[in-house]
């Protein structure tokens, strides 16, 4: 890109909240750059397999979805920042309805799944391919619009510069830099080099290192629970090609339950997150678990609970996984272990996604608050557009004055 070209939003990754605050931006009627460190595709939001929450069920609301995060996150969530999370959470699928996002339906109405921690069935699905629908539904309303998009681009620094910000990248030739008005940073947690630090697996793609947070905390922004890190309960453990692999948690919300090594249930499946997760650990620490023939840890996800009719309308994705790689899921058990998933926390937001840095935004994984020091399953994904979005408007008319 030139030098000095007038963006008024720039918005750096190219993941569902990216997608959403570059789409929402250029609608508000900004000049929309996005700049994303390797291609439009690569982010964590497309390998989003189980679903998004809205409560859209007949025996739900917004305030019980509220209540569910609050509890979930133990109270460390942001009460105001959840009230938009959850009562923008139905308007936010039909916006995506509208790009083309076909949800899953059954009956006439959404077919609704209850997930860890929910007092409610309110996970919608499309299939357990949710975030790449997502995903492919914004980025074709983006790639229809006149958003300037620059691939292969790092960001490496964040500074003021006038009025606005001066982003600058790592690139193939060499280096760019970007002005803007205003500045979305949209790059996602560290999961991935985190678990590399550690030794460990992770279920993140490999984009997913963290850089940004670190060139927002060096400009001056504030950021909160940044040492709270998810585990997914449920990582595949067996065989060898699934480790890593996120085990959609809606098939606990489909009947799969956790077994020790006596074939006994040891938790409530269906608990919040980190409850799920350490029971796994505590188990396997008390010598109850069992062992991959590679010698790791591991439990049993007893699968073959699930109906063939749920397991094949909301769960082929993983069928085909595990069938491909040699065990029906549906006539045994699979062994799992946690797995590094989730950044809880990011940089300190507010209502419309503005950091403690006048004209630079932050949404989605990179942004803390909205699930505290536990987020929910289906919740990312959510957080990812109703923030994007208000990031987006919010940027563009901070811009355009
Ligand atoms: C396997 C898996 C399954 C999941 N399932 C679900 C689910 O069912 N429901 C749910 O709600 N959530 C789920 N999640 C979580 C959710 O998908 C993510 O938290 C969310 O999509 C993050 O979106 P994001 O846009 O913030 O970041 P990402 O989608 O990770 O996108 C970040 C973008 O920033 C770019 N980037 C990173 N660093 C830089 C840099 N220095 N310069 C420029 N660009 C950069 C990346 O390349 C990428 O384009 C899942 C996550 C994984 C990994």
């Amino acid at each position: 890109m030139a030098p000095g070209a007038p963006i008024d939003v720039l918005v750096i990754g190219s993941g569902a909240a990216g997608l959403a605050a570059a789409l929402s931006a250029e609608r508000a009627g900004a000049r929309v750059a996005i700049a994303t460190k390797t291609t439009l595709q690569a982010n964590n939001s497309s390998k989003a397999q189980g679903g998004i929450q809205a409560a859209l069920g007949a025996d739900d609301s917004p305030a019980l979805h509220a209540e569910d995060v609050m509890r979930s996150s133990h109270d460390t969530a942001d009460p105001g920042l959840v009230e938009v999370l959850t009562s923008e959470a139905p308007g936010a699928i039909a916006w995506l309805e509208e790009l083309g996002c076909g949800f899953t339906r059954e009956n006439g109405g959404y077919r609704l799944a209850r997930c860890g921690g929910a007092s409610r069935k309110r996970l919608l699905q499309v299939g357990d391919r949710t975030g790449h629908a997502i995903t492919k539904a914004l980025r074709e309303g983006l790639e229809a619009g006149a958003a300037t998009v620059s691939a292969h681009h790092r960001l490496t620094s964040l500074g003021q510069s006038g009025a606005g910000w001066r982003a600058t990248f790592e690139t193939p030739d060499g280096a760019d830099e970007i002005d803007a008005a205003t500045v979305v940073l949209a790059s996602g947690g560290r999961c991935f080099a985190e678990a590399a630090t550690r030794g460990e697996l992770s279920t993140n793609h490999p984009n997913a290192t963290g850089e940004t947070t670190r060139i927002a905390l060096d400009a001056g922004a504030a950021a909160r629970d940044l040492d709270a890190l998810q585990y997914h309960p449920n990582g595949g453990a067996w065989p060898a090609t699934m480790q890593g692999y996120s085990i959609p948690e809606t098939t606990r919300a489909y009947g799969a339950v956790l077994l020790n090594a006596e074939g006994e249930e040891f938790t409530d499946s269906l608990g919040p997150r980190d409850v799920v997760s350490q029971a796994i650990f505590d188990e396997v620490e008390a010598g109850r678990g069992t062992e991959t023939e590679d010698g790791r840890p591991a439990v049993w996800l007893d699968t073959t609970r699930i109906a063939v009719d749920d397991a094949e309308v909301s769960l082929p994705y993983m069928l085909r996984r595990y069938r491909g790689a040699g065990i029906d899921p549906l006539a045994e058990p699979i062994l799992t272990y946690p797995v590094l998933h989730y950044q809880n926390g990011g940089l300190v937001i507010d209502a419309h996604a503005e950091t403690t840095l006048e004209g630079l935004y932050a949404c989605g994984e990179i942004a803390g608050g909205t699930h505290g020091r536990n987020r929910m399953m289906g919740n990312s994904l959510l957080e990812c557009v109703v923030f994007g979005r208000r990031a987006g408007t919010a940027a563009s008319e901070k811009a355009r004055g």
